[in-house]
């Protein structure tokens, strides 16, 4: 049989290897940026149009290529910053395989422009899918500018898959905000389409975190620092009472390098436990200097990961240290603790559970704390309490029932039961039905949405101002459209500040932001849900945030009218995306246990 292997041409082995470094338009961000560094850059800009789609630029004031060496960049392998294999053990730099301007080059077209400072005059290349278009001499400023167009030009299936314009912003901003995180001394400007976005001035870490976050940060952040033979720990902390539902911002660097590590992760999130309530993340800025034959950060194509020679020690002088630093700042003490509390008492074991009557407070507002119920008419605190309850909701109105289609007992024969906060008990014809209280909301919500986008709203006394990071802001932005027309009035401010002046009746004001860190933190995971159509997508986020979460206690009011709402939705029994909703007992399966 004739021999089959080949060599792959040149040009197609880049293309493959690029497929590892160029994922989407924010990795060729990240590499360009970090080159930028390595050459000793103080001022760094970077110009994006169309999200990366466009046009990719970066400029820096570093050191600069000669001409060799400006063409020698584009070859695979091609670096200047290690010589041997022990080097790798040695690494201070950023970049180390040579292997990112090669990549970039195979699947964009390229203008580089590039001067020594001590030359008067620079090189001017452009490289398109590998091949050279142009190498000559030209007048630059000293440092180096990497233009970057055409993405994926040759290869449009790539193309095909990058995600929408935000989405891909997004992370590019986020590569942006951990490389400028690493390097406050170093100055940064970030374009979009000609608006500037950020504009950085060299500066101390703290005022870097809050030049990017916003100034809300100032006031939140406890510095910590540890010194060990084999490791230094600096940075910050966030306080535990600034924890919140979105995991946002939460940073490791290890020699200036952006790192994602679990396990260390897991060395901040348990230092702070006990001191935030779960499902709150703390955020950090931490920062650790180690002797780089100590790690290995050649284990990942992105450069990401990192394997520590002992990563139980640095486990545990990183959590003391954090430990530490919260003592210190005294923000120990003065948390609450206070646990839902359960449905049974402790001491019922010999006494009957009393079924519990209905008692009714006809100001009850079931999502307000006193004094936010919006007042009320006298006369209509003579309307059946029920209705009253349904007033809350507004025009969430209770359709006509067709008695036929639902099982279950009339709201005035109905005895219902709330366990453990996160479930309700109520009798049916056959037995009984457990709801699960939170899907069930939302699916209410949902069906609402869906059905007419208008949910009445109440306007707010004082309108609430947030700041967001332009991330974040820049999702906000997207998600405003859909919040207008759902009951809340949003408004952009500029600057990354929204302002809100209105909310969905049924929103208690405390709530507003933690149901707005829930909602971008939902948009940002935007779990793939094939079942749902784009617009279902958005609204099921936005029903997921707003409605009641297990743990909520609700009063036999509420639990009625929460079934009422229920079953007046076509399908009460299951979620848009087949997630049951109620589960039955009947009295049969029941006698069938006892026997
Ligand atoms: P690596 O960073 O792993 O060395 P790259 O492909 O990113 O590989 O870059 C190849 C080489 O090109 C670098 O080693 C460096 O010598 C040179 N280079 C790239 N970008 C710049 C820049 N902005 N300024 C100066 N030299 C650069
Ligand atoms: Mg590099």
């Amino acid at each position: 049989m004739a021999d089959i292997i080949q060599l792959l041409p040149e040009s197609v082995a880049n293309q493959i290897a690029a497929g590892e470094v160029v994922q989407r338009p924010a990795s060729i961000v990240k590499e360009l940026l970090e080159n930028a560094i390595d050459a000793d850059g103080k001022k760094i800009k970077l110009i994006i149009k169309d999200s990366g789609k466009t046009l990719i630029q970066v400029i820096d004031n570093g050191i600069g290529m000669s001409g060799t060496d400006a063409r020698l960049s584009f070859e695979r392998h091609a670096t200047s910053k290690i010589n041997s294999s022990a080097d790798l053990f040695k690494i201070r730099t950023k970049g180390f395989r040579g292997e990112a301007l090669a990549s970039i080059a195979a699947v964009t077209k390229i203008e580089m422009k590039t001067r020594l400072g001590k030359k008067d005059i620079g090189t001017q290349i452009i490289i398109e899918g590998s091949k050279i278009k142009k190498n000559e001499e030209t007048a630059i400023n000293k440092g180096t500018s990497i233009a970057v167009k055409n993405l994926f030009f040759n290869v449009p299936a790539r193309r095909s898959f990058l995600k929408s314009d935000n989405i891909e912003l997004r992370h590019i901003m986020d590569e942006f905000i951990r490389v400028s995180l690493a390097h406050p001394e170093v100055e940064f400007k970030m374009h979009h389409n000609n608006n500037c976005i950020y504009q950085l001035i060299s500066t101390s870490y703290r005022k870097r975190i809050v030049d990017v976050f916003g100034k809300s940060f100032n006031e939140k952040l406890v510095p910590i620092t540890e010194e060990t033979d084999i490791l230094k720990i600096s940075g910050y902390i966030g306080k535990p009472e600034s924890a919140r539902k979105t995991r946002g911002e939460q940073f490791f660097f290890v020699n200036n390098r952006f790192i994602k590590h679990n396990y260390l992760h897991f060395a901040v999130t348990n230092a702070f436990e006990g001191l935030i309530a779960s499902q709150r993340h703390p955020s950090y800025f931490i920062n650790l200097q180690i002797d780089p034959s100590k790690i290995d950060i050649n284990i990942h194509p992105t450069k990401t990961e990192i394997k520590f020679e002992d990563e139980k020690v640095i486990y545990a002088i990183l959590q003391a240290s954090i430990k530490k630093a919260l003592g210190q700042f005294n923000v120990t003490p003065s948390i609450d603790f206070s646990i839902n509390s359960n449905l049974f008492p402790s001491n019922t074991k010999n006494t009957l559970i009393k079924i519990p009557t209905i008692e009714v407070d006809p100001n009850f507002n079931p999502f307000a704390t006193k004094g936010q119920f919006p007042s009320k008419k006298k006369s209509d605190l003579e309307i059946s309490n029920e209705k009253n309850w349904t007033e809350v909701f507004d025009n969430l109105d209770i359709h006509s029932i067709d008695e036929q289609k639902k099982p279950y007992l009339k709201t005035e024969s109905r005895i219902s039961f709330q366990l453990h906060n996160k479930y309700i008990l109520s009798h049916i014809k056959s037995g009984f039905m457990i709801i699960h209280q939170h899907r069930a909301h939302r699916h209410i919500l949902l069906n609402k949405l869906l059905q007419s986008n208008t949910i009445s709203s109440q306007q707010l006394a004082f309108p609430i101002t947030v700041n967001y990071n332009s991330a974040n802001h820049e999702l906000v932005k997207e998600l405003m459209p859909l919040l207008n027309k759902s009951g809340f009035e949003v408004k952009e401010f500029g600057q990354g500040t929204i302002i809100i002046h209105s909310t969905p009746s049924f929103i208690i004001e405390s709530e507003v932001s933690s149901i707005f860190d829930e909602l971008l933190e939902q948009k940002k995971s935007n779990k793939e849900n094939l079942s749902l159509s784009e617009k279902e997508k958005s609204l099921n986020i936005l029903a997921k945030s707003i409605s009641i979460k297990k743990g909520k206690k609700l009063s036999v009011i509420e639990m009625n009218h929460l079934i009422d709402e229920l079953f007046a939705c076509k399908i009460p029994h299951t979620t848009l995306n087949g997630k049951k909703i109620i589960t039955t007992l009947t009295l049969d399966e029941l006698d069938k246990r006892f026997n």
